[in-house]
Formats: structure tokens, C-alpha cells, sequence
């Protein structure tokens, strides 16, 4: 059994989606929290049940306390299939790789209350790249955006936060000790950019017997997208979304081809919604 967020059940694989093979009888069940997907163990014994460990820092927490409580509890056929990924050294690999047409991050919301306004510092002081920390409602998008431009007009780089009411300097110490405890940072791979030194977060050894491919012996093979989607471009903002032959034709929401195209958050996704020209 396969218990999955629901953003994941459309996102195109080599297999096809989950969402596919659910059609054709594989058991995958959409659940809202990771305490489903534990209820799901518990009342499916004789079934071994695999969370998909998805998302960046905001998810990761939830994960933790997942294989923490399955420890408590002993329960053996619950796993998770690590892909949690951490925000900073995806932004500092970016920015070394050189030819990056960035002047400077608008730093997600609901991330940097987990890991603190300071966790931007390398990228200010390795890059001179400005940070502003912002919310998600649209004045506090506007305001990120002003802050951002001014420190570029004016040739500053410093992080500034301009959600100071729910984002703190040190972050969330809660889910950062849980992140200490029952993660390791590891290289992993990203889709449509590749591997990333020391990016993802994996099991810690005391709870690696809950991590689905050591327990399944699984090897987990190279992405394959589409030859033609420029996903790996659009998410390193070297190209708009617009300028992929597929957009809007091959690839729309309702039928993504590329992982950019699959969530609301996804950078085709906003781009179809909001900027189709
Ligand atoms: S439009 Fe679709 S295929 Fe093209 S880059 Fe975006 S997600 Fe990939």
C-alpha cells in the first residue's frame, strides 16, 4: 500500500502516475496527514504501508514524528520513501553553478518558519544575493517584492524578513531538534537538475528500518523526463515556462508532462494559470 499527499498522485513518472496505477488496481491511497498513514498500518497489519516522505522543511517535521511513533509503537509495516529536500544547499548549488540570471530570492513563507531567518545568511555572505522573507497573502508578496528591489536598486544583500509576526530568527527549535534526531543530510537527486551534495534528508541510523528501500531492497533508478519539457531551466530561472514547446499544448494541468506543470505551487502551473499569453 502506498499512502501519498495528494500532489504527488499526478506527478508523470517513467512508469506513468500514481494516479495511473491506481487505475489499473495498485492500492495507493491519498492521505491529508501522516497520522493517516499510520492509521492505515495499524488497521492493515497483515499490509506493509509506505508514506512517500515528500516536501521541503514545512512537510519533514511530520514525517519525523511519523517513523518516531511508529518506533513507539513497533509497528513494522510502516515505512517511508525518503525524498524530503532542504531549501539552503539547493540555493547555494544553484548560485555556484555560475550562469544563474538570479539578482535575488523572495524566500518562501511556511519554509523559513521551520529553519529561521538566519539559515539565509550563506547565501548572503557566499553570494551576495539579497533575502526577503515573505508571506503568502498578495500585500505581503507586494512588500517582499518592493524590499527585494530596493536592496538590488541600491546594491544591497542582506536578509531581510518582512513576516517577523510568524517567521523568527532561529526558527521553529521543535522541528529543527526532530530534523537533528531522526534525520541525516545526504546528497540526493532532483528532477530535471540532478544531484545536489548534501540536499535531501535521509533516516538516521537508528530508524533506518523504516526507510522503504533499505527495507524493500529497492534501487531507485534516473529520472526520465520528457525530452522536449525544460523543467531543470524553468526552476533555475533560466527560462520561462512559456518558451517550452509543450506548454499549453502537450502539457497542461489537467495533463502535466513535466513536475512543473503538476501542483498549484508548480512554476508551469502559475504560469498557465495567471500569465498564459
Ligand atoms: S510546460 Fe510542461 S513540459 Fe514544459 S517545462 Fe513546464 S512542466 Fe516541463
Amino acid at each position: 500500500t502506498i499512502a501519498t499527499y495528494g500532489d504527488m498522485i499526478r506527478v508523470p513518472g517513467r512508469r506513468g502516475s500514481l494516479e495511473r496505477l491506481r487505475a489499473g488496481g495498485a492500492d495507493v491511497r491519498v492521505v491529508n496527514s501522516t497520522k493517516t498513514a499510520l492509521q492505515l498500518a495499524r488497521d492493515n497489519p497483515a499490509r506493509q504501508v509506505v508514506f512517500l516522505g515528500v516536501g521541503f522543511e514545512t512537510t519533514a517535521p511530520a514525517t519525523a514524528i511519523a517513523v518516531l511513533e511508529a518506533e513507539r509503537e513497533g509497528l513494522e509495516n510502516f515505512s517511508v520513501l525518503m525524498c524530503h529536500k532542504l531549501v539552503i544547499p539547493a540555493m547555494l548549488a544553484l548560485l555556484s553553478s555560475g550562469d544563474v540570471p538570479l539578482d535575488g530570492f523572495l524566500c518562501p513563507g511556511h519554509v523559513s518558519v521551520i529553519i529561521g531567518a538566519r539559515a539565509y545568511q550563506p547565501i548572503v555572505a557566499q553570494h551576495r544575493r539579497p533575502c526577503v522573507i515573505a508571506g503568502f497573502e498578495p500585500e505581503q508578496i507586494l512588500r517582499g517584492l518592493i524590499n527585494l528591489v530596493r536592496q538590488v536598486a541600491e546594491g544591497r544583500a542582506e536578509v531581510e524578513n518582512v513576516y517577523a509576526a510568524v517567521v523568527s530568527e532561529q526558527g521553529n527549535a521543535t522541528a529543527l531538534g526532530l530534523f537533528e534526531r531522526v534525520f541525516v543530510p545526504e546528497d540526493t537527486a532532483w528532477r530535471a537538475i540532478g544531484v545536489i551534495p548534501q540536499s535531501g534528508q535521509g533516516l538516521a541510523p537508528p530508524y533506518r528500518r523504516f526507510d522503504a528501500v533499505e527495507r524493500f531492497g529497492l534501487t531507485l533508478g534516473e529520472d526520465e523526463d520528457h525530452p522536449a519539457c525544460r523543467c531543470g531551466e524553468v526552476i533555475q530561472g533560466k527560462t520561462e515556462p512559456a518558451d517550452c514547446a509543450l506548454f499549453g499544448t502537450a502539457c497542461t494541468p489537467l495533463h502535466p508532462v513535466g513536475p512543473c506543470m503538476v501542483s498549484s505551487e508548480g512554476t508551469c502551473a502559475a504560469w498557465y494559470k495567471y500569465h498564459r499569453r
